[in-house]
């Protein structure tokens, strides 16, 4: 096996959030880093770009929240480090009928998490909000102080100069065609990329994003139960004279709704005048034939803007609308392993984030970086993200969380 000359310590696969994170924590702890990139540098086709991306605390399992905070943290750092901001700090709030196992599962998470928080009824929250929160009778609202906006491209921008600046390599519009195991250096892999050339890494990351089951299947055979699904976001007009109530920077928070639909949001931020407000769920696709629209029905979404905001915002629909990627696992858990078998603990894998990873790049890419490097990661139970799960039971264990992700609505 021939190489171009270049040889690294790490190669990292796909420049998305996680990959950008993974590559600047590599490059930080003083690791010859390469990052590699299909298109462009902050292309549109993935899943890490767009304007805002919510971060909250109330998450119903138990393991996500130190990786919550963590992140938090990491975030705070890395933008000071930079010189910018891409966290905007905001309340959030969970809402949903009294007998939803995921808001009730939210409160047990604070709960045991001695998360502060307020649980409301319909009264309550309606006074909370000053009336821009009006749930049914039968709902119940849970305030917590921890969430926020992040900056989606912003921030994959970010840990890419960062990496940059920390001594990484990064090349864009450089597709890995596959991995090898190298058996010539005696150890290691060989990445071959589109134009052919071979670069050999002592150890390489795959965060691939919606692509990762179709690279790790080409790389050695596995078949990870991971669905590329498109979603959207949309935004809507606030009414004439509310613009203000909802912005971020006064008391709106960045929200989460289990009814029947689920339903999320984030305060006016990046365009003034508009609201962020989306349904989580999507149809699956093939990342290589979007069907880029036409999106999923808006009507009990318009319905629920209607209700909810109390005839604040102009639920009538969208004045714009913005298509990305989902990669799903069964139990909507991560992925983050070895790929094992002949690779041992050279490949390590990032992928299935699974609609709400976005916060925690920070702390992924720590472990990632950590796992490559040392062959384990400190202060995170990660038996949640292993690979084997699937093996257990292939359907996955989709969990008890009836009201998270739709794949009913077909484009068709
Ligand atoms: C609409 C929407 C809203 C979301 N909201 C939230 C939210 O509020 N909060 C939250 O925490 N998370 C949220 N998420 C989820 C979050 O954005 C994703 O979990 C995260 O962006 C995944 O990042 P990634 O790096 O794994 O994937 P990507 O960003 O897709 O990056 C993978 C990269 O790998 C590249 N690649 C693939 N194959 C190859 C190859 N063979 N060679 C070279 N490069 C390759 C791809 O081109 C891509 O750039 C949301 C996602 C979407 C789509």
């Amino acid at each position: 096996m021939e190489y171009s000359g270049e040889e690294f310590d790490v190669i990292v696969v796909g420049a998305g959030i996680m990959g950008s994170s993974t590559a600047y924590q590599l490059a930080k702890r003083g690791q010859k880093t390469l990052l590699l990139e299909q298109f462009d540098f902050l292309h549109h086709r993935g899943s890490s770009h767009g304007e805002s991306r919510t971060i909250r605390a109330t998450y119903p399992e138990d393991y996500y929240f130190p990786m919550v905070l963590e992140s938090s943290l990491l975030w705070e750092q890395a933008q000071s480090e930079i010189g910018y901001k891409v966290y905007f700090k905001a309340h959030h709030f969970d809402v949903g009928p009294y007998e939803s196992k995921s808001l009730r599962s939210v409160i047990s998470c604070c709960e045991k998490n001695s998360i502060s928080h307020q649980v409301l009824d319909r009264r309550q929250v309606f006074d909370k909000f000053s009336g821009r929160f009006d749930i049914p009778e039968n709902w119940v609202g849970v305030a917590t102080e921890l969430g926020g906006i992040i900056k989606p491209t912003k921030a994959v921008s970010m840990f890419q100069t960062l990496a940059i600046k920390n001594g990484a390599i990064l090349r864009d519009n450089t597709e890995v065609k596959t991995i090898l195991k190298d058996n010539v250096k005696g150890g290691g892999v060989t990445v071959v990329i589109s134009n052919g050339e071979k670069l050999w890494g002592k150890k390489c990351v795959v965060t691939a994003g919606a692509w990762v089951g179709k690279l790790v299947k080409k790389i050695s055979g596995v078949e990870l139960p991971i669905q590329p699904v498109e979603t959207g976001v949309c935004y809507w007009r606030i009414k004439e004279g509310n613009e203000a109530a909802y912005a971020v920077g006064g008391d709106f928070p960045t929200f989460a709704s289990y009814g029947d639909t689920h339903v999320y949001g984030t305060p006016s931020l990046e365009y003034p005048g508009l609201i962020k407000i989306a349904v989580h769920g999507g149809y699956p696709c093939d990342p290589d034939k979007r069907p880029w629209g036409p999106g999923i029905a808006l009507d009990s979404l318009k319905e629920w803007i209607e209700g909810i905001f109390a005839g604040r915002v102009d639920s009538n629909g969208p004045v714009a609308t913005q298509l990305c990627m989902y990669s799903v696992t069964p139990d909507e858990d991560f992925v983050i392993d070895f790929l094992g078998g002949e690779f041992g603990k050279d490949l390590v894998i990032g992928g299935g984030f699974s609609g709400h990873g976005f916060k925690m790049a920070p702390v992924v890419g720590r472990i990632l970086a950590d796992l490559v490097l040392r062959g384990e990661a400190e202060g995170v139970e990660l038996k949640h993200f292993r690979v084997d799960r699937f093996k257990e039971n292939p359907k996955g264990n989709v969990k008890d969380f009836e009201d998270q992700v739709i794949f009913a609505v077909n484009p068709e």
